[in-house]
């Protein structure tokens, strides 16, 4: 059984994961993987150069800055993009996925509505939290300027929307709160399985 974690920016999701690690269910942050693998894969990387030029990489490392500067405000670039990484993450992921033996698995994506990505979940689980506290969190987190949180958190769907389609709803105002939530959704979920 395949669980997809989402949220917003900020939202709490990375926190909420260790939640579930803690009980013993393997988790798969999509971002992270992708990440690797684009630094490890070979065709990745000369795609990537065919894509954005030299500057793709920058001492055998990801530019990550230089590509993200270059997206942000290009959905034709993204879409290129992500035509390149994902096909290689699904491939990575389902390696992944046969090797657990888990009750079941949370594979974390950041943007899973806004890419029309709901049927791949058995489940989907989304972290919300009040905008104003993300925003600071991300602030804080990222050292970022409020505007520059906004702008990322309007290429996302408002949590209202993301609700209405999720099965779990997972409320991180407050750690203790949100901890208590995610081992509620943990234990129905294993019951969901036994039954
Ligand atoms: P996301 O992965 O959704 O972007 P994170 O889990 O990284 O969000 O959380 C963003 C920041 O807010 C992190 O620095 C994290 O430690 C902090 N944070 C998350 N949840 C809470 C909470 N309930 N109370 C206080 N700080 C939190």
């Amino acid at each position: 059984m395949v669980v997809g974690l989402t949220g917003g920016i900020g939202s709490g999701k990375s926190t909420i994961l260790k939640c579930f690690q803690s009980y013993g269910i393997p988790v798969y942050i999509a971002d992270d993987e992708a990440k690797a693998l684009m630094n490890r894969s070979k065709v990745i990387r000369r795609k990537l150069i065919h894509l954005f030029g030299e500057k793709a990489y920058e001492n055998d490392t990801l530019n990550r800055p230089y590509l993200a500067s270059k997206i942000f405000n290009d959905k034709t670039l993204l879409a290129k993009m992500n035509a390149i990484v994902h096909p290689k993450v699904a491939t990575h992921f389902k390696q992944w996925l046969n090797k657990q033996d888990a009750a079941y698995v949370i594979k974390e994506v950041a943007i899973i509505f806004e890419n029309n990505l709901q049927n791949q979940y058995d489940y989907i689980i989304t972290v919300v939290a009040d905008k104003d506290l993300r925003i600071k969190r991300v602030m804080q987190r990222d050292g970022v300027s409020r505007e520059k949180v906004e702008a990322i958190m309007k290429n996302q769907w408002s949590d209202e929307d993301k609700i209405k389609k999720s099965d779990f709803v997972i409320v991180n105002d407050n750690l203790k709160e949100a901890q208590k939530q995610a081992l509620k959704i943990h234990k129905k979920l294993l019951k969901k399985l036994n039954s």
